[in-house]
């Protein structure tokens, strides 16, 4: 257990990226040989620092990298109804529905990680997320029973599947009213999709953060580790000045679900997460906050990361043990904010 008492100045010094914010950076500007660019996708936005040159200067790396969020954007906005998810999500029959063969990829990691976590990350939970007013359409009030129930009726990993045949990929629903909501893997898939192509063009050192997922390569422009701080949530009017810790992720991915920024409030104060429980068909409601996910690829720690928020810490703590997944997770309680951490996130605390 940690007390979260590390202020963003000491993470400023070192250097860190706060994760889940495009801040920080003025400290990295000042560096030289660097090549840096912030632009906006998904509703939010996501930037990329590449030591060195990038073939073309900032003008062709925000041109590559535009071209790549927008063809994710196009596959898997719920928010545009002319993605290729909105189409799917429109065709209310249980007729195969011809994909590509990425989109295949990122359905069956997604499918395969709420297995993993016995349903808490449901890629299908889209129906309750828009009747709770975080889809395209927002809402000013809340689900009565009856709609939650309804909306309920239309979920479930098991009636999404995805099928190969004749050189082609499928999807199809056993429920012609299944809606699939790729959110909660859109951050993870971008961050990884960029780190493709800076490896493609022989970037060897990079950070890309794309909102709350990230992927670093090698190290930054002062040859160090490149330093990224985990979000301390407990100043509410200073979300995004404080950092709860440091982690060094020596290469790998790491992103953030948190319950503390994308929420509604109802008429009693109450506030309600965007971040739903599959099983009650309710926003969470635990003193988890956050949960942070180290691993390969920011795909697969984006698709765990809100599944174990749906779990909560103990639980959270329990699967990362027993799985050696490296997760930091932050807990409200009556004394304040505690940070707890499993075994294999060890190795990357306390970096210098
Ligand atoms: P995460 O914790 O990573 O994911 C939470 C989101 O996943 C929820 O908002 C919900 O949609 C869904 N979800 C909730 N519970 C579960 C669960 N148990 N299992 C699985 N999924 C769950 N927002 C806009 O306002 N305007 C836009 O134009 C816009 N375009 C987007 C385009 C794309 C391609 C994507 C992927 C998202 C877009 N968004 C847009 C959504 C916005 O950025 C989301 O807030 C964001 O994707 C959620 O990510 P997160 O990291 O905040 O939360």
């Amino acid at each position: 257990m940690k007390l979260l008492t590390q202020h963003l100045c000491s993470a400023l010094f070192l250097g860190a990226t706060l994760l889940g914010v495009a801040g920080c950076d003025y400290i990295s500007n000042q560096q030289k040989n660097e090549t840096k660019i912030t632009g906006k996708t998904m509703g939010t936005h996501y930037n990329i620092t590449v030591v060195g040159e990038y073939p073309g200067g900032h003008e062709q790396l925000q041109h590559d990298a535009d071209k790549i969020l927008k063809k994710i954007v196009d596959d898997i906005s719920t928010f545009d109804s002319n993605s290729t998810l909105s189409k799917f999500n429109e065709h209310k029959s249980t007729e195969p529905f011809e994909i590509s063969k990425e989109l295949a990829e990122i359905i069956i990691i997604s499918l395969k990680a709420g297995l993993e976590l016995e349903g808490a990350t449901d890629i299908t939970v889209g129906p309750l997320v828009n009747i709770w007013g975080f889809g395209p359409k927002k809402k000013t009030t809340f689900p009565s029973t009856e709609e939650i129930a309804q909306a309920k009726e239309n979920t479930g990993l098991d009636k999404l599947h995805v099928e190969y045949g004749y050189n082609k990929y499928f999807l199809k629903k056993d429920n012609p009213n299944l809606y699939v909501d790729l959110s909660t893997v859109g951050e993870g898939i971008g961050a990884d999709k960029l780190a493709d192509m800076l490896d493609a063009r022989g970037i060897k050192n990079y950070m890309i953060a794309v909102a709350g997922a990230i992927r670093t390569k090698g190290t930054n422009s002062r040859g160090t580790d490149w330093k990224i701080a985990i979000e301390d949530p407990s100043n509410e009017q200073n979300i995004g000045q404080n950092a709860s810790t440091v982690v060094c992720t020596h290469g790998q991915a790491i992103s953030t679900a948190g319950s503390y920024r994308n929420y509604r409030e109802g008429k009693d104060g109450k506030r309600k997460s965007h971040i739903i429980d599959p099983v009650t068909g309710q926003p969470i409601e635990s003193n988890t906050v956050s949960v942070t996910v180290i691993g390969k690829t920011a795909l697969w720690t984006d698709a765990l990361d809100t599944g174990l928020m749906v779990k909560g810490k103990e639980k959270a703590l329990v699967y990362a043990n027993e799985n050696n997944i490296a997760i930091y997770t932050i807990v409200k309680t009556d004394k304040g904010f505690e940070a707890h951490y499993s075994r294999a996130m060890e190795q990357y605390l306390n970096c210098n």
